[in-house]
């Protein structure tokens, strides 16, 4: 089976967030572009379906600062050219240990990139929201105005339609086995179901299934460990659901510490709030448990503790499944592979649970890979794959 003879500039694999942006700058930029997905289009079995995904500029790690505040820019100019809504503007609030060191870098960073940010003690964390939060006597708040929530299934759609008005062919149902270079140098991609794309240049984003494509494509054996978490949904008692939405200001929000807790406002389901651990447990994607949490313990008792007993904490009342792709510093993979596919193959993934809110960026970095030979706007050093060389845990933090 073949899909035509026509050789694509650029094929993208993996319909998630990252391939359907990659495609849609690809598309935009004139050339020839071929969207491939193993699954139906906008499934639940990656990392990029579901209701929320929270933006946040405050990173412990300098150098997603600034790709933040431009991610936050994309995000409006590509909703502007679709015509609807995908990026919901509200504050970012983080919160921990005074002494947490992440929570310190954070506030750092803060002053060194000018970006507006008030730092609370307790009681004005108290007075900040109306008695609605409270952290511990030895915490501290941080108060962001860059933060936001974005809805991650009509985003990774509003990429494909974009990319699909943009002349891109989107094909689903398609599993990528094999990626080879052809002796006239042209990349061709070939499918489980016998089918062979021809292409000049190829980016793969194919979340939690990497380090399996990766390995079969090029050898290469990546760091990079799919995890299965689980995002849960609390009720907000009864009289008091209209204070925790973006409305009346309430903000995405992080803790600090172990375990980090984080959560978007009430936006999806009218009376419910997201709070979830960001962790898991290890898995492989094609055989994943779907399971609920091992323990809720701690995320229950935090619950209790910083949300005034407003939550009802005996257990969430809707839990849904995901994939992260973990590398060992948590920081991204975005890079060419290498060998003897050199340049013609660009690879992202290993978004290590905070991607999606540099999903614009990510592509549009892409689309400059593979089409002008390297990314102009974005500073990939802590991205490269020569980090894991001699070197399983990648990047050093403190
Ligand atoms: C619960 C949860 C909460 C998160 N919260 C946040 C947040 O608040 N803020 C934030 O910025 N980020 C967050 N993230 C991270 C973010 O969602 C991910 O980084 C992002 O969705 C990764 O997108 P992706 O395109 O790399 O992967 P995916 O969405 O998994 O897309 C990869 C695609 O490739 C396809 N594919 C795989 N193998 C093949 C193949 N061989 N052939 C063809 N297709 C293939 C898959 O089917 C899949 O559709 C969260 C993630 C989870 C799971």
């Amino acid at each position: 089976m073949e899909y035509s003879g026509q050789k694509f500039d650029v094929i993208v694999i993996g319909g998630g967030v990252m391939g359907s942006s990659t495609a849609y700058h690809v598309a935009k930029r004139g050339y020839t572009t071929l969207l491939l997905e193993q699954f139906d289009f906008l499934h639940h079995r990656g990392s990029s379906h579901g209701e929320s995904r929270t933006l946040r500029a405050t990173y412990p790690e300098n150098y997603y600062f600034g790709m933040v505040m431009e991610a936050a820019q994309l995000w409006e100019q590509v909703q502007s050219e679709v015509g609807y809504k995908v990026y919901y503007k509200t504050p970012q609030f983080d919160m921990g240990p005074s002494d947490d060191k992440s929570l310190r870098c954070v506030i750092a960073n803060c002053e060194s990139y000018s970006m507006p940010c008030r730092v609370l003690d307790p009681n004005q964390v108290s007075e900040h929201f109306s008695g609605k939060m409270a952290v511990p006597e030895n915490w501290t708040g941080v108060l962001t105005e860059l933060g936001g929530v974005i809805k991650p299934t009509k985003a990774v759609s509003m990429f494909q339609t974009l990319a699909l008005q943009n002349g891109a062919v989107l094909m689903d149902n398609m599993e990528v086995k094999d990626i080879k270079k052809d002796d006239g140098g042209d990349i061709v991609v070939h499918t489980s179901n016998g089918a062979k794309f021809c292409g000049r240049k190829c980016v793969v984003t194919v979340g939690a299934w990497m380090k399996k494509l990766v390995k079969t494509v090029s050898g290469l054996l990546l760091p990079v460990q799919p995890i299965e978490t689980t995002v849960c949904y609390w009720k907000i008692k009864e009289g008091h659901h209209g204070e925790f939405t973006i409305e009346s200001g309430f903000p995405t929000f992080a803790s600090y510490g172990e375990p980090y807790i984080y959560g978007t406002p009430s936006l999806e389901f009218p009376g419910l709030i997201k709070v979830a651990v960001h962790g898991g447990h290890s898995c492989d994607p094609d055989k994943r448990t779907w399971g609920p949490p091992a323990s809720l313990e701690s995320l229950k008792q935090w619950i209790e503790g910083r949300f005034s007993g407003l939550i009802e904490c005996t257990g969430p009342v809707a839990i849904q499944s995901c994939m992260y792709s973990m590398t060992p510093d948590e920081d991204f993979v975005i890079d060419f592979l290498g060998g003897e596919l050199g340049k013609d193959v660009a690879v992202a993934g290993g978004f290590s649970g905070h991607g999606f809110k540099m999903a614009p960026l990510v592509g549009r970095t892409l689309a400059e890979m593979v089409l002008d030979g390297e990314a102009k706007g974005v500073e990939l050093k802590h991205f490269r794959l020569t980090r894991f060389e001699g070197n399983p845990k990648g990047n050093v933090k403190e």
